[in-house]
């Protein structure tokens, strides 16, 4: 039985330095997707020779994880804990802030003295109370260590972040089982996905058209689906780009600020007063 969908939301948009940001989640109707709390689509843009690039120095994070794919350009990763990488299209970026940590991201030294072309995705995965304070990690992966899984008619990659699509398990390890997918389809391509019933389900068209269980979705469209059925049935009209998340909701309360995600405002407090006193790492 298909995946019933409730309905499908438009990104808003907003400028981020020089470039344009499109935001599905959060939205008017809903501050997130348990377990997934934001997704920021940056670009496409295309950078002149001598950019600042992106406009995120150092900043700390607790409570939560960033997940960064890349589709254009190479973005320079470097934290408090002295990981450091520079991923290239078709790779991602995993961070787990768990207690708290510091990070800067850009496009690499060579594009911004170069300039080139940029697009990324950023999502923010939430973490259950009981792991808000586990030890800050970082995976990089680059595109020839993610595993790829072909539709029948060859049609749809599906590149296996992290849990598993018909028998391939994903190269990142997720902590709270999210399956993560980023998926390329052709004109005409199909593929169906098929998801446990108590799972949420994000999924964001970049661009092109799909037909999703019988809705047309295009760009900057996000589905928010019920959960009745398990199936979701993808046919591309044209060329398209989407990425497939799920997760077992943790339904625990949720206050959020800035880069902080806890479940009280004490603890907000206290996240607050660590980055400070400089308990998250100094950069
Ligand atoms: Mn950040």
């Amino acid at each position: 039985m298909l995946r019933k969908i409730n309905k499908l939301l438009g990104a808003s948009s907003h400028r981020a330095g020089e470039h344009m940001m499109y935001q599905p989640l959060p939205n008017p109707s809903f501050d997130q997707i348990d377990p997934f709390l934001l997704v920021h689509h940056h670009g496409p843009h295309e950078f002149e020779p001598y950019n600042q690039g992106l406009p995120f120095g150092p900043h700390p994070h607790r409570g939560f994880e960033t997940l960064t794919f890349i589709y254009e350009g190479s973005i320079e990763h470097a934290d408090s804990q002295g990981f450091k990488s520079v991923i290239n299209p078709g790779g991602v970026q995993w961070m787990t802030a768990g207690r708290g940590i510091v990070h800067s991201e850009n496009v690499s030294k060579e594009m911004r003295e170069e300039g080139g072309k940029m697009e990324i995705i950023q999502l923010w995965m939430n973490l259950p109370a009981k792991l808000k304070m586990t030890p800050p990690q970082y995976q990089g992966l680059q595109q020839e260590d993610i595993p790829v899984v072909k539709s029948e008619d060859g049609k749809v990659a599906t590149q296996v972040i992290s849990g598993e699509f018909k028998g391939q398990a994903g190269k990142a390890k997720s902590i709270t089982d999210l399956q993560i997918f980023n998926v390329k389809a052709e004109k005409g391509g199909q593929e169906t996905f098929q998801v446990e019933t108590e799972r949420n389900i994000l999924l964001y068209v970049l661009n092109g058209e799909l037909v999703v269980n019988e809705k047309l979705v295009t760009g900057h469209q996000m589905v928010h689906f019920s959960h009745e059925g398990t199936d979701i049935t993808i046919m591309a009209q044209t060329n398209s780009r989407f990425i497939l998340c799920t997760g077992v909701p943790y339904n625990e309360p949720l206050v959020a600020q800035g880069p902080f995600v806890m479940n009280t405002t004490t603890e907000i407090l206290q996240a607050m007063r660590d980055y400070q006193q400089g308990k998250m790492g100094i950069m």
